[in-house]
């Protein structure tokens, strides 16, 4: 529209010249000429504004956006990797633990471990698990439940290759990005301006699991329900969040189905991916996606506690290959960027959310 104006404007300019010299005629063209000029630079300054206007409805999240380290993030998932498999009462779990129990504490989180019994599905014995759970703010009793698993599957059961079903199995995406989202949200923690307190709660045992059919999953985050109701603590959880396989290479978060389905939970979901659409991060599709059954059904169902469920459930994509519980769940698919923009995502609603 705008080079069109300029065509017609200098056409005039042109016949105008091309007369026989009357000068009011010339005058009378100048006129039109320059209402015509005046006409196409409102409509450039017109466009322009529309651009701008464009330009903040599709904004595009940079990692400069947000103070959440992506990068330290990976390099904590990598590090957590580093250790083996992470199988709950294992000596990789209690690694684990002791790696995260210094790390948080040295941010100045207060860690307290909530032990618990579980009968193991393959010995039938007695087994140790436990919680990890760290504090920040804990003078605020309404609070906010960040929370993940940090166990893997005993197996890479999915995996293709029947030969490699006993394989070590890392767990990079499902397991590990939790725990290294959670250790890099730590440092945002202690200058977090909210009415809220913020309680990051590793679930131990969510996938204890050696035959699907046969074993119980989620005994962590059961177990910890269970108690918030049984013995309930001064404080109150106004919100859970999980987070669930964010490390994703090829990040898409759809809206889960069961978080949706919640009247008390729905409001969060929405929230949640409204503050990832004014942030620009177009990774959280505003689609309901896969019904996931995980650790946010017990703190819900049990505990009450309005939870949602991020979980980019398809990785690497929907309809490719699947390195969901394989021998690929490895760093290599995980990114640094999904991490950054997951956590850009959470910290700034973290910072904003008010009841
Ligand atoms: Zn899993």
């Amino acid at each position: 529209m705008n080079a069109k104006s300029t065509a017609s404007t200098k056409a005039l300019f042109q016949s105008a010249s091309a007369g026989e010299q009357n000068r009011s005629s010339y005058r009378f063209f100048a006129i039109l000429g320059i209402c015509f000029a005046l006409a196409a630079v409102g409509l450039a300054m017109l466009n322009r504004q529309s651009g701008t206007e464009a330009a903040q409805v599709a904004r595009v999240f940079k990692p400069s956006d947000t103070p959440f380290n992506g990068q330290r993030a990976y390099g904590f998932l990598k590090e957590i990797c580093a250790i083996g498999p992470r199988i709950a009462a294992t000596e990789g779990m209690r690694k684990q633990q002791e790696l995260l129990k210094a790390h948080f504490e040295k941010l100045g989180g207060r860690v307290t471990m909530q032990e618990f019994q579980a009968r193991h599905p393959e010995s039938g014995e007695r087994v140790n698990l436990a919680n990890m759970i760290v504090e920040w703010h804990p003078e605020r009793k309404n609070r906010i439940l960040l929370c993940a698993h940090y166990d893997t599957r005993p197996f890479p059961d999915e995996e293709p290759n029947p030969r490699l079903r006993k394989a070590p199995f890392i767990g990079a995406n499902d397991g590990a990005s939790g725990a290294a989202f959670l250790a890099e949200m730590a440092y945002h923690m202690p200058k977090l301006d909210s009415r809220f307190g913020v309680d990051f709660v590793l679930f131990d045992g969510e996938e204890l699991v050696y035959d699907g059919a046969r074993d119980p999953y989620f005994l962590g985050s059961e177990h910890f329900a269970r108690e918030y109701v049984a013995k309930p603590p001064e404080h109150r959880y106004r919100w859970g969040v999980l987070v669930d396989m964010i490390a994703d290479k090829e990040l898409q978060l759809y809206r889960e189905v069961n978080s949706m389905s919640w009247p008390d939970t729905r409001p969060l979901v929405l929230d949640i991916w409204e503050t990832a659409r004014q942030l620009g991060v177009r990774e959280f599709i505003h689609r309901n996606g896969h019904e996931v059954r995980d650790d946010h059904l017990p703190l819900r169902n049990i505990g009450r506690i309005p939870t949602c469920d991020i979980i980019d459930f398809d990785y690497p994509r929907p309809y490719g290959p699947n390195y969901w519980h394989t021998t690929k769940d490895i760093p290599e698919n995980c990114s640094a960027e999904s991490l950054t923009k997951v956590g850009a995502v959470i910290l700034a609603w973290l910072q904003k959310v008010r009841d």
